[in-house]
């Protein structure tokens, strides 16, 4: 016997419609491109994303055709967030910080037909606009009146001058549910990036776990500042889950330094921001020195890198501001698990409790999780025992954008396909995860992924060098940052200065290793692959220069 309840597809623009019936006066603060600060209304957001809507169908864009950007966290992006989804097509949030190699790649791969951008990467739209032949409008995120002119981009239009002159109704479409809504490459694995395609159920889905108290626990009284950026995983579901529960929201725009965070935090109200550990490791260095306290700041959610623990013992006893420790990934929408405590822990000791906030959490429900052993069987929650850990749920992706790389999923015993998250972890008897490694061969500094085979190709393309070995070293700002080991061949001769400069426009300029380190052999092992742990052991003294 089947339920009786009505049938309602989960869609991105019930979330708009629901914001501008129940909190249209909400406010949305955005820091421009320009330096100024721009306010506005959910009521506002939810006219103008009909106009997007509007202006898409003008320019005949299909249903599930791709809309790319390259911009900082606004209210313009806001608006395409909806517009684009909203109306069924996809919206492709591309990452500025990536080298134009790669994003002319991923606009290629994704078949972008319209790019919006910040008039920040007018430079990078240049270098990459003429290897982008299926892009058919360039749109500059500002007004008429700010449209470069002899850009020598084609089809260029100003945002303002594409959509402000049509028309502010429009009934959003209902269509299946499980349509793309929006897609999110990674570079994080080998090979080429490849994207996660979310779909309206999915993104509804996480909108409404991300909201649950022992998430991020959004509420109608706060005002949120995500600084992580809308093209890293949607800005951890925020644009969404704050329209679903009507918060204020703060964006940062592109000034990012500790500074402009702070005096945005103060200026704004803020009770709740969301970011990678680099972005606070600047705000609490720009913090300290002034003797600068926080009036309304609550909680923080701090994720995509581990949080360190003098960093949560920073915000906790100097400021009083509780942090969030979360992990998720792009293929997983990203939210995965988030650090809150029971009831039986508020007893404990302030270093007891410390220690589990330092774990990344327990699972959200939506998001099954396991970790196993090199056999696939499941390695025991007692805290200690590590193993892979894999994950299935809604919001988790089944396969990548065009199939690539294959089927992803690996089968368990009752044929249910789980996501090798390429993370390695304990979880102990209450549920909390710990990530202890990665096994994926890749680098995270900063919050970005660097990939070592990437880094290790373009020294093996040195006349001189025989072999290399990228891997990550500690690092107080970055978390982490790659070097390069490399072997010479015989006879032939190359400085540390010389093989750092051979980098220099073959990848992002970030991405580029921080030492060289010359050794006689690297360790390989019965495959011939280069054993990464060996080569950390040896290298485990080794301290990277300047610090
Ligand atoms: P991304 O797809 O860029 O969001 O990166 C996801 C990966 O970042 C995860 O698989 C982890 O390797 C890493 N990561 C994310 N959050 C954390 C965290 N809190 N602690 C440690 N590693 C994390």
């Amino acid at each position: 016997m089947l339920g009786l309840m009505q049938e309602h597809p989960l869609m991105i623009s019930s979330l708009l419609e629901f914001a501008e019936r129940h909190h249209g006066d909400g406010e949305i603060v955005s820091r421009r491109v320009e330096g100024d600060i721009h306010r506005y209304t959910w009521a506002d957001v939810a006219r103008r994303a009909r106009q997007v809507a509007r202006a898409l169908d003008s320019d005949g864009l299909a249903f599930s055709e791709r809309v790319a950007t390259l911009a900082w966290n606004g209210y313009r992006h806001l608006e395409l967030y909806y517009g684009v989804s909203g109306s069924g097509r996809v919206l492709h949030t591309i990452n500025p910080r990536l080298h134009p190699d790669q994003i002319a790649w991923i606009a290629n791969h994704a078949e972008d037909s319209v790019l919006a951008f910040d008039l920040s990467f007018l430079p990078l739209v240049q270098a990459v606009h003429a290897r982008c032949p299926n892009v058919r409008k360039w749109i500059a995120l500002c007004d008429a009146d700010k449209l470069p002119q002899d850009s020598g981009v084609p089809n260029l239009v100003s945002y303002e001058a594409w959509m402000g002159t049509q028309p502010t109704d429009y009934a959003w479409p209902k269509f299946d549910e499980n349509t793309a809504s929006s897609m999110c490459y990674t570079s994080g694995t080998t090979g080429n990036p490849k994207a996660a395609l979310y779909s309206h159920r999915s993104s509804v889905l996480h909108a409404y776990a991300a909201a649950l108290p022992d998430v991020m626990c959004l509420s109608a009284r706060d005002s949120v500042l995500p600084v992580v950026p809308m093209f890293h995983v949607n800005a951890w579901g925020i644009p969404y889950s704050a329209a679903m529960v009507g918060c204020k929201l703060v964006f940062p725009g592109p000034a990012l330094d500790g500074k402009s965070v702070y005096e945005l935090i103060e200026a704004e109200k803020v009770t709740f921001a969301a970011g990678v550990p680099t972005v606070w490791q600047m705000m609490l260095g720009h913090m300290k020195p002034a003797n600068l306290r926080f009036s309304t700041l609550k909680r923080t959610v701090i994720g995509g890198s581990a949080c360190p623990p003098a960093m949560i013992g920073a915000f906790q006893d100097d400021y009083g501001v509780e942090v969030l420790h979360a992990w998720g990934m792009t293929e997983m929408s990203p939210l995965g698990t988030l650090c809150t405590l029971k009831n039986k822990h508020m007893e404990m000791s302030p270093q007891d409790r410390l220690n589990i906030r330092l774990k990344q959490g327990r699972a959200i429900f939506g998001v099954d999780m396991k970790i196993v052993d090199g056999d696939g069987q499941d390695v025991t929650w007692d805290g200690k025992a590590y193993g892979d850990l894999y994950v299935k749920g809604p919001w988790v992706v089944r396969e990548y954008f065009k199939g690539e790389g294959g089927d992803p999923l690996v089968k368990d015993a009752n044929g249910q396909g789980w996501f090798p998250t390429g993370d390695v972890a304990t979880i102990d008897a209450d549920g909390y995860l710990q990530i202890t490694d990665r096994s994926k061969d890749v680098i995270k500094s900063g919050g970005e992924w660097i990939s070592s085979i990437d880094i290790e190709n373009i020294a093996v393309a040195h006349p001189a060098i025989a072999m290399a070995a990228c891997i990550g070293v500690r690092h107080p700002k970055w978390d982490e940052r790659p070097i390069v080991v490399v072997v010479k061949k015989p006879g032939a001769e190359v400085t540390r200065e010389e093989l750092l400069k051979f980098y220099e426009g073959k990848t992002a300029k970030w991405q580029i290793p921080d030492d060289v380190v010359f050794v006689d052999a690297i360790p390989l092992g019965a495959t011939g692959k280069i054993l990464k742990t060996r080569l950390r052991e040896t290298l485990k003294d080794y301290k990277l220069p300047g610090l």
